[in-house]
């Protein structure tokens, strides 16, 4: 894992840093940098060997994960959803689906977003609302989805519904460009991730059939909590760990370069040494713990739950946190934007709202930690 760390700390450095600028001021999708993650197989990371991918586990997606937030969050978040929708196709698609879509994954021709929240229930998109409905053998769908990342930038649309057997959920693939599927492109304007283009989705009249559905009918719940949570929380947990990581190292250069006229720099003034430290303690505090929650998770450990939990709630307070430290630090030239500190503060306030929440999550954990139910 060090190893994979360090080349795509590297990668992401040639390939992604230098348009994660561009991303955040102009709002653009940062498709360059998808298209480098596409040529050098980081999109069939998790897709088994035997379909021509890379076979890794849930410690290696964190860790590729944090090395892209490392130079830019966008493509990071982006990234992830496209191994969490690929996850539910390796461990519920059927043969069909697996032979149909792996290979091409593996390959970087196709890659695959997230249509799960809805407004009417918010964080909680695990209880979607949107209409399947059957005709003959064909499904069909009608409502909209919120927030679908990488909206038309993706070949296929993992969506969630509520099936039509007594209980459960069904996860639908929808193709880009299906008859009845539009997009509300004007509807993204984030304070941060700027690039991620997380746009409303209408669905009238989508029309699919039985090879669409991801699993058998009525097995969306599994999928949501053994597929989906782990490696969804899992990989936000990495995400913000990325982005603290970043922060770190922009005040670290910025006070040891930033100098008086006496020459003296910033990073001789104690109260900024106190503040590097701190900054410094949680980065590093979050690192180790995203690391180890995703260990336990590969490893199937019996309190993998409540770590990947905890890591993804620390590492996003802990990214909101050090950006605000980091910001004093960064005085009048981070206000004025000269530094990218404003751009990682923004992007750190995505993890509180991104569901599920911090604070539901909270909630979950302090259920699991004393044998309570969790939704
Ligand atoms: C940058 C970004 C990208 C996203 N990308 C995607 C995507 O690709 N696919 C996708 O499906 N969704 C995506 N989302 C949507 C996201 O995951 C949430 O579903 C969405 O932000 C919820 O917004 P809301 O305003 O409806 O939240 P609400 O449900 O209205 O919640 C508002 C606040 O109330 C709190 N709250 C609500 N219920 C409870 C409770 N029971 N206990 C404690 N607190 C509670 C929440 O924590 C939150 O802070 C994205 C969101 C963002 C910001």
């Amino acid at each position: 894992m060090k190893e994979l760390n360090e080349k795509t700390m590297q990668f992401a450095q040639t390939y992604v840093a230098p348009h994660s600028d561009q991303a955040d001021k102009e709002g653009t999708y940062p498709l360059e940098s998808f298209t480098a993650l596409k040529k050098e197989g980081y999109m069939g990371l998790i897709v088994p060997e035997a379909y021509g991918g890379q076979g890794l586990n849930l410690h290696a997606h964190a860790t590729v994960i944090q090395a892209l937030a490392q130079s830019c969050a966008t493509t990071a978040l982006c990234y992830m959803m496209h191994n969490v929708a690929t996850m539910c196709v390796v461990l519920h698609g059927s043969d069909k689906m697996k032979e149909a879509l792996l290979p091409k994954i593996a390959k970087g021709e196709i890659s695959l977003a997230l249509a799960f929240s809805e407004t009417g229930t918010g964080t909680h998109f695990y209880q979607p609302e949107i209409a399947l409905s059957k005709k003959n053998e064909n499904y069909i769908l009608n409502g909209k989805k919120s927030f679908v990342t990488a909206a038309g930038f993706v070949d296929y649309y993992m969506v969630l519904s509520s099936t039509l057997k007594k209980d459960g959920l069904d996860n639908w693939l929808v193709p880009d460009g299906s008859k009845g599927v539009t997009f509300q492109a004007s509807q993204w304007d984030g304070l941060g991730m700027r690039g991620n283009a997380s746009m409303p989705m209408y669905l009238e009249n989508v029309t699919l059939d039985e090879n669409d559905r991801v699993g058998a009918e009525g097995s969306g719940v599994t999928q949501v909590f053994e597929v989906v949570a782990p490696f969804f929380i899992t990989g936000l947990a990495a995400v913000y760990t990325g982005v603290a990581l970043h922060i770190n190292d922009i005040a670290v250069a910025y006070s040891m370069n930033r100098k008086y006229s006496d020459g003296k720099s910033l990073s001789e003034i104690p109260t900024v040494q106190n503040h590097l430290a701190q900054i410094y303690k949680k980065a590093q505090g979050a690192k180790h713990f995203t690391t180890a929650a995703s260990l336990s998770g590969s490893n199937m450990d019996a309190d993998a739950l409540t770590q990947i939990i905890a890591a993804r709630v620390n590492a996003s307070d802990v990214a909101v946190e050090v950006a605000t430290l980091a910001m004093k630090i960064g005085g009048g030239a981070a206000y004025a934007k000269r530094l990218p500190l404003e751009r990682l503060l923004r992007d750190a306030l995505a993890a509180q709202v991104m569901a599920p929440s911090t604070d539901v999550l909270s909630i979950w954990l302090g259920k699991a930690l004393t044998n309570q139910p969790i939704p």
